[in-house]
């Protein structure tokens, strides 16, 4: 005694030190998974002690698999500490000799496998219940006969209770039976299946053998469209089901509770590491962690009502006077929201539980009805075998979770004086979509905003999901509402109604700029050769005339018209008059010259005409060169904008299916454009709002969705659409993959197609809600008043005229200053003086003839020479 005593002190000291030494014991000993199970216990308890007064204290034990004699010996190692309850090993013989020891002791046993004991607390489902559960989904899938493939040992408790199930008829069952061994081979018996009619094949066992058999299965060529499968395995959610998911084998299991329940994924992610996690299991929480932790939870319910605490015990012949209570108590305790569901006991037997049938689709497994003993099989979705009961299919009542991304104008935050909640802080095209589909079909809805900016998608190779797409694929929202594009990529992890929008890839850039007005926009009616024929033309001409007015006699004139026989003729067209002539055609003046000879005329007449034409031509084109300004732009098509032409950059949303286009196009200005993307990450964008705001401050395009263009260009008046759609495509809700209520909206969908109900929500939320009535016409119609900008030209070639003119006019008058000092032989600077005082005499109209000047110089001379 004095042994134990110590014993038990140092046994105390290290397991929980002092402090822990007042709280209520319960022991786990463990013969599988130890590791994983201690944790799963520690957590429980954590969990548990938060609303506890009595505080619970684990105490855990590793033992061998299948051996009962250290079960029994470390039982009695940790009794000292007074225990509550014990959890047992998972091996039949040595639980059920931790059993009789905790019944000789009164110490409550909890059963969590399914080994069901007539005195302990089992929260496994009973195999009568199984059976029940099998039968009922064969019933419900009609069956005509099937093949029962069972794991000898364990599990023949379950084939029995099928076979009394069918005793009194039923579908034909050939029964075969496999061995669990390490690289088993049960290829022969799958073979013989195959031979067989049966297509049915029911499989109970463990699993670690399911995987095996469905393996071996796929190996043997059972595993295609023909044949259904029902696994009659609770864990069948932990097996690795990742080569069977394209199989197109109809494989169908139950669960006791789903991945999605919050509680799992809690523990889920205090389990593992997110690395852990990329198996390719639909839930690592398997059902011995599940009642584990379900377990500690009925513990600690009953040790709210109880106020007494285990004693200390040995194997020796002590026992716990108030075991009895404690296990009354246990037995009537009830524990809500467990992992597992509701816990009741009869007779220590689990009753009112349910099962998830589940189904096995290329998206992973998907729930597609329930199992109770009270309401046997019921679909939640048209599954082809199976009957519905009643109208499953009607979504009136329903809730629905509407995942919503804060984009313009498919989901806004509602402007508002006073404070919104729930729905009705939203408003937008995609709200308004729900909201009517949810007034015609009768479904609730909440919506959530998504957390951020990614749709995200789902890769088969990796099977891992992102964004929008993984919320709904792991089931925290039913559908998916907002600008979201039907992509392949997409579709093979969710579904989608049929596209509620059409649209397409297109550039958004900035409008056509004006040109500034050009000096010499006056030349712009006529191109540059134009003028340059124009000039050369007018050369010819005037050389044809002076040539041609040579030969004819007629322009040969009398100087002296007095004199009828002069010594000389002269010609009227030198090469400066003819240029004189020809120049006043062109500039509509005329000039004194006037052709005489028929030749001189004909050349004339022809350029007259030719004058004619031009001058009307270029009339015409002057006012519209001049009344509409020019506006050019760097990008016309997508072809430039692949050149970088005029500098332009260009990016889309980085994650968008935009991107995605560019990143799979075949066509090689496509592949340009995408390694062009691919090199400038920081020209994409998160979110479409960014890549305007870039469009509007930088030499910057956009490649954005019609749809999302069409929006922008009612609000903001200097962008433009470049160019026509890339791609065609189709905005639709998304939803988990095989939903029931899929079709219910496409035909709601159609239905607002049809009667226009679709056309009227566009316009209101593009054209008619925050619009500033921005117009593509407004800018460039009506005719603009001309400018100096304009006719700066013209005036340009008159100053320059003037100046030029007067230059020539003043060297030419100081040349003839110069001829007359000479002729005269008076010094330059007197004649410069006398003629500059002639000219500056303004009121006088008339001067002296050059040599009157010249003599009244001479005889005013200071020397009077
Ligand atoms: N509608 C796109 C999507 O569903 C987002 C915008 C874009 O990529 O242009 O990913």
């Amino acid at each position: 005694m004095k042994e134990q005593i110590i014993f038990f002190l140092l046994l105390k000291c290290c397991y929980f030190g002092n402090s822990l030494g007042d709280r209520i014991h319960i022991g786990l000993i463990a013969d599988r998974n130890y590791e994983i199970l201690d944790k799963v216990f520690s957590k429980a308890i954590e969990d548990v002690n938060i609303n506890l007064e009595n505080q619970l204290a684990p105490v855990t034990k590793e033992i061998d698999f299948g051996n009962s004699l250290q079960a029994y010996n470390t039982i009695c190692e940790i009794l000292p500490f007074g225990i509550g309850s014990i959890f047992g090993p998972s091996h039949f013989y040595s639980s059920k000799h931790l059993l009789n020891l905790c019944d000789e002791k009164e110490i409550p046993f909890i059963e969590i496998y399914d080994n069901i004991k007539p005195t302990a607390f089992n929260l496994y489902p009973d195999k009568a219940s199984i059976a029940d559960a099998l039968h009922d989904i064969i019933d419900a899938y009609e069956w005509p006969s099937f093949t029962l493939l069972y794991e000898s040992g364990d599990y023949l408790g379950i084939v029995t209770e099928l076979i009394q199930l069918y005793a009194e008829g039923g579908p034909v069952m050939n029964i075969r039976k496999y061995d669990l061994q390490i690289n088993a081979n049960y290829r022969s018996i799958l073979r013989k299946i195959r031979k067989s009619e049966d297509n049915c094949i029911l499989i109970i066992g463990s699993s670690e053998s399911i995987y095996t058999v469905l393996k071996q299965s796929q190996e043997v060529g059972i595993m295609t469209e023909a044949y259904k499968f029902i696994i009659g395995n609770l864990d069948f959610q932990s097996i690795d089901l990742e080569s069977f998911r394209y199989s197109e084998a109809n494989i169908t299991g139950i669960r006791m509770f789903s991945p999605e329940s919050p509680l799992v994924k809690e523990l889920t992610s205090y389990l593992f590491e997110d690395d852990e996690l990329q198996g390719n299991v639909s839930c690592p929480i398997t059902m011995e962690m599940a009642l584990l932790y379900d377990g500690v939870m009925l513990f600690a319910e009953t040790s709210k009502n109880i106020d007494f605490s285990p004693v200390q015990l040995n194997c020796g012949d002590s026992v716990w006077d108030k075991g009895s209570s404690y296990k009354n108590y246990l037995g009537m305790a009830t524990v809500m929201d467990g992992i597992t569901g509701n816990i009741f006991f009869e007779n220590g037997i689990r009753i009112d539980y349910s099962f998830d049938i589940i189904e096995l689709v290329s998206s992973g497994l998907t729930k597609v009805g329930t199992w109770s003993k009270a309401d046997k099989v019921s679909v939640h979705r048209y599954t082809p075998g199976l009957t519905f009961l009643g109208d499953e299919m009607s979504l009136v009542n329903k809730t629905f979770t509407v995942l919503l991304s804060k984009i313009e104008p498919f989901g806004m935050l509602k402007q508002s004086t006073t404070k919104l909640s729930g729905n009705n802080r939203y408003e937008g095209f995609a709200v308004e979509l729900i909201q009517r589909l949810a007034e015609r079909l009768g479904f609730n809805y909440t919506f959530v905003m998504h957390k951020d900016d990614v749709y995200g998608a789902y890769d088969t190779k990796t099977n891992t999901s992102t964004g929008m797409i993984r919320e709904i694929m792991i089931g925290n929202a039913d559908l998916g509402v907002t600008d979201l594009t039907i992509t392949a990529e997409r579709e093979a992890g969710v579904d989608f109604t049929i596209p509620f929008m059409n649209l397409g890839i297109s550039i958004l850039y900035k409008k056509a700029q004006k040109e500034p007005p050009k000096l010499f926009s006056f030349m712009d009616p006529f191109a540059n050769d134009v003028w340059l024929l124009l000039g050369i033309s007018y050369l010819l001409v005037s050389t044809s005339l002076f040539i041609l007015g040579r030969f004819s006699a007629k322009e040969w004139d009398n100087p002296f018209p007095c004199n009828e026989e002069p010594d000389e003729l002269e010609n009227q067209f030198t090469f400066g008059n003819a240029l004189w002539f020809t120049i006043g055609a062109l500039l509509q003046q005329g000039s004194e010259v006037a052709p005489k000879a028929s030749s001189t005329r004909t050349v004339a007449s022809a350029w007259w005409f030719f004058q004619l034409i031009i001058v009307a031509s270029y009339t015409a084109n002057l006012a519209a060169f001049l009344t509409v300004e020019q506006t050019s732009s760097p990008i016309n098509n997508v072809w430039e904008l692949a050149e970088n032409k005029g500098g332009v950059q260009y990016g889309a949303k980085q994650s968008g299916s935009t991107r995605n286009f560019f990143a799979k196009a075949e066509f090689a200005t496509y592949n340009k454009m995408n390694e062009y993307m691919t090199k400038h990450p920081e020209l994409l964008v998160s979110q479409n709002g960014d890549g305007v705001q870039k469009v509007l401050t930088e030499n910057y395009a956009f490649l954005m969705e019609s749809t999302s263009i069409e929006y922008q260009l009612a609000r903001l008046c200097n962008l433009t659409q470049i160019g026509g759609l890339l791609d065609e495509k189709g905005y639709g809700i998304a939803m988990r993959k095989d939903w029931p209520y899929r079709s219910k909206f496409n035909e709601a969908i159609i239905d607002f197609q049809e009667s226009g109900v679709l056309t009227k929500m566009k316009n209101k939320w593009w054209n008619e809600v925050g619009t500033s009535g921005c117009s593509s016409k407004s800018e460039d119609s009506g005719v603009a008043g001309l400018g100096m900008d304009n006719l700066g030209g013209v005036y340009f070639v008159l100053l320059v005229g003037s100046v030029v003119a007067t230059i020539y006019g003043f060297i030419d008058w100081l040349y003839n200053v110069y001829r007359r000092s000479k002729r005269y032989h008076v010094s330059f600077k007197e004649q410069l003086k006398e003629d500059f005082r002639v000219v500056m005499n303004f009121s006088a109209n008339t001067r002296p003839s050059m040599d009157l000047i010249s003599m009244y110089s001479r005889n005013n001379s200071p020397d009077g020479s």
